[in-house]
């Protein structure tokens, strides 16, 4: 028994985004790059395994390559061996899937003929690779079509680690969701037929395990990865007409996370993020197709294990693409935070599970990370070859975005989350429509008659303006979501006067009516300066100017101080003494805000700068209120300047002065000074103390008067005054070395690892470097530097020459 969902999406060519709006910058450049990125550069990787020419093509690069060229496309049966086999660049062939995603999601959007004869394009290549496949009578089934040989997918059978393969059933999904897409989306047959042959060979490998086998393969780290497998044959199923894919489906079901998910226990602690994101969007599928409840209890269950107390401010989620412990945010600030993949799917997870629920707090997720971490997630530059987008958007002090990724997961799915910006702002029921997003937008509802226009000035604006074209036949209900950051005196007014409706924030508002032409609904949404607390600790704040997170501009690797202590209203608005209005006009004018000296971007700025999510509410130094009120105080100084990074590169010392509230009156032996550092033992205070303890440490100062009157202060000081440590491991690979450059720092954490070698220059290093051996021996040099800015001496590793001794 079938459960529709209660809301569906409008088609992508229905709903046009304002060319005004902020989100179309970054919905143009990728549309550029859908334009002109050449087809077969994307084939490359598929004509080379299949035996084809590749027209002179280069691969996209980076994780999409041809991959070692001793590597030969066997099949299931031959592979001989890691040891005997080298192999790289085993996911290649998952680009070429989000592209194809991606371009027909442009085609729909646009109704552009040269996008939609891309699409065709890009499949019938692949029609021509499959066939080329299934001629050579090697692989197990017709369906067969990857861009390496079958023999992945047999030793993820016998469970291969990472490593030896990559994550065969990942790649098989981006590809398939691309065919579905192009059939779904713009009517592509040939597309559908080879989906359904993929289908057909999908089945036939895994009807033949247990299923205790399967389990095991899916619980494989990486290896096991088999992204929305679940999700695209059950949108299969229905495409195809063809019930088995649901039993296909099935198979991808991982026991362990639905039982979870269904019965509330956490288990995310670390769990690769999305490795199991996209499972969950299909269980919302699979629900869809069989009516089994327990797949959307599943799904509901796992979300509310993530949103909000594994969320960072921005939306995303994760750290190094592992979830930490439960409520755990501030706690799990490391460098390599939230996985831009991982928000594309929490995204479309959060609009399946709003048109099954219609529970709001899904959509206030929806609208703070597609504007914050989405739009933030791809630079502000036009580009002909790279999708321009982040990795990781890291949250921790001094953070910058690391844009580009040709070829890698959040380079996939960064290529889809650009050019579908308007599949959220509407959704309609039966008869009704809902206004999920305040995105300035044109919607026509055929079914309903009406063009709708939404005037908002979004994220910049403080109203919503609804105007109606058309005359509908029937009476209509109208539900426009009230956005949880209003503040003040919201209104609701039909074609300028009140209504009776009562705009809450978070909720939707509802007007029914025969709506006709002239028609304006206007809701106004007062904006407000707020600092959002991180839910596991309330000095780190993130500030929010309506529905825009502020990211401090500051090169410090320490956490940033920023006075929030008394300034806190109830509701958390922050007291300021500019209005917002004000400060949006100053964004709308000079693209930043300045508050209390710091200069704020917007979190969707797509800028270059390193920034801090969250900034630390300070204590004063100085307890000047107790100075006034008569009580003695006590400051805090220390001697030495920290460096550029605001890490003490050397021990620093500290030293203590009294104040009394009667300046005049002699304090000499009258108060008595305390020190304690990092929660230790009240020290008496005689004379300047060097901290030599490495990491944060909280000083925390006491004065007592001859009458027992206490004054306290404190503050944070970072210590880090090693530098990091750096190794090389080396691996042959025949005729040449493969170099890993591994750092650790224990107290600020490392920055970054260079090196350069013969012909190359001083370069941060990214991945692991393969160095052909020549006649002459070769010299690689290598140091790491920490947060703090403490750089170790270089290291050498030499490799020998041909000759030369090993
Ligand atoms: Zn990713």
């Amino acid at each position: 028994m079938t459960q529709r969902p209660r809301l569906r999406p409008f088609t992508l060519g229905a709903v046009r985004v304002d060319d005004a709006s902020v989100f179309a910058r970054a919905r143009d450049e990728m549309l550029h790059l859908a334009r002109v990125y050449p087809v077969d550069r994307l084939l490359a990787v598929f004509r080379r395994n299949a035996g084809l020419d590749t027209r002179g093509a280069i691969p996209p690069g980076n994780w999409e390559d041809f991959g070692h060229p001793d590597e030969r496309a066997w099949s299931e049966a031959d592979y001989p061996g890691r040891e005997h086999a080298p192999t790289a660049n085993l996911l290649r062939g998952h680009y070429a899937g989000h592209f194809l995603s991606m371009l027909a999601m442009a085609a729909a959007g646009e109704d552009d003929p040269a996008l939609q004869s891309k699409v065709d394009e890009l499949v019938a290549g692949l029609v021509e690779i499959r066939d080329a496949l299934a001629a050579t009578g090697r692989y197990s089934h017709y369906g067969f079509l990857a861009a390496y040989g079958e023999w992945q997918f047999s030793r993820l059978e016998d469970c291969a680690p990472y490593g030896e393969i990559w994550a065969p059933y990942y790649t098989c999904h981006k590809l398939m969701a691309g065919l579905l897409d192009a059939y779904e989306l713009v009517g592509n047959e040939q597309a559908l037929g080879l989906a359904n042959a993929m289908g057909r060979w999908v089945h036939r490998r895994l009807v033949r395990l247990d299923p205790e086998r399967r389990q095991r393969m899916w619980s494989l780290y990486i290896a096991g990865e088999f992204g929305g497998m679940n999700e695209t044959l059950a949108r299969l199923s229905a495409a195809a007409e063809e019930p088995r894919f649901l039993e296909t489906a099935s198979f991808f079901d991982q026991e362990s996370v639905l039982e979870a998910g269904a019965s509330g226990t956490d288990i995310l602690t670390d769990m690769h993020a999305n490795q199991h994101l996209p499972q969950l969007i299909g269980y919302v599928d699979e629900y869809e197709q069989t009516g089994e409840a327990r797949y959307l209890e599943a799904a509901k269950g796992i979300w509310d294990q993530i949103v909000p107390g594994r969320m960072y401010a921005h939306g995303g989620t994760g750290e190094s693409e592992l979830w930490g412990p439960p409520s755990t945010v501030a706690g799990d600030v490391g460098h390599r935070n939230a996985e831009t993949c991982a928000s594309y799917n929490l995204l479309k997870l959060a609009r399946k599970l709003f048109a099954h629920t219609l529970d709001p707090t899904y959509m206030d997720y929806y609208e703070r990370t597609v504007l914050n971490h989405v739009l933030g997630s791809r630079r502000a530059v036009r580009s002909d070859t790279s999708p321009e987008v982040t990795y990781m958007f890291p949250v921790h002090p001094g953070a910058f975005r690391e844009y580009d990724n040709v070829g890698t997961c959040c380079g996939g799915t960064g290529l889809e989350n650009h050019v579908k910006y308007q599949d959220t702002i509407y959704f309609h029921g039966q008869d009704d429509l809902y206004v999920n997003l305040p995105i300035d937008s044109e919607l026509d509802w055929e079914e309903a008659g009406l063009r709708v226009r939404l005037r908002s000035g979004y994220p910049l604006g403080e109203s919503i303006t609804l105007a109606f074209e058309g005359i509908a036949t029937e009476e209509r209900t109208v539900h426009l979501r009230v956005p949880t950051w209003a503040a003040g005196d919201l209104e609701l007014r039909l074609n300028g006067e009140p209504t009776e409706a009562k705009p809450i924030p978070g909720q939707y508002v509802s007007l029914t009516r025969t709506w006709r032409s002239g028609d304006e609904l206007h809701l106004t949404t007062p904006a407000r300066l707020r600092a959002e607390p991180a839910i596991d600790d309330p000095r780190q704040c993130a500030i929010f100017l309506g529905p825009t997170l502020l990211l401090a501009r500051s090169e410090l690797t320490t956490s940033l101080p920023f006075p929030l202590a008394g300034r806190q209203e109830a509701d958390g608005g922050l007291i300021t003494d500019t209005t917002a209005t004000e400060l949006l006009a100053d964004l709308a004018q000079s693209g930043v805000v300045t508050l209390d000296g710091i200069e704020f971007e917007p979190c969707w700025s797509g800028q270059d700068t390193k920034y801090h999510m969250y900034v630390r509410s300070h204590d004063a130094e100085i307890a000047f209120g107790a100075v006034e009120s008569g009580k003695p105080a006590v400051a805090i100084e220390i001697l030495e300047e920290p460096s550029p990074s605001g890490w003490y590169t050397t021990a620093p010392t500290i030293r203590l002065h009294a104040l009394e509230a009667d300046a005049s009156a002699d304090t000499g032996d009258r108060l008595r000074l305390e020190l304690r550092i990092s929660g230790g033992d009240w020290q008496p205070y005689t004379a300047p103390v060097l901290v030599e303890t490495e990491g944060v440490q909280r000083i925390e100062a006491r004065v007592t008067d001859a009458d027992g009157r206490t004054g306290t202060t404190g503050r944070e000081i970072s210590v880090d005054t090693t530098p990091p440590r750096s190794r090389a491991t080396v691996k042959e690979l025949g005729s040449s070395w493969e170099i890993t450059l591994h750092a650790t720092d224990e107290v600020s954490g490392v920055e970054r690892v260079q090196w350069e070698g013969p012909g190359t220059f001083w370069g941060t290093f990214q991945e692991a470097f393969v160095r052909a051996i020549g006649p002459e021996p070769q010299v690689i040099e290598y140091a790491a530097t920490d947060r703090a800015g403490n750089e170790e001496p270089r290291r050498r590793l030499v490799i020998p020459g041909k000759d030369g001794p090993r």
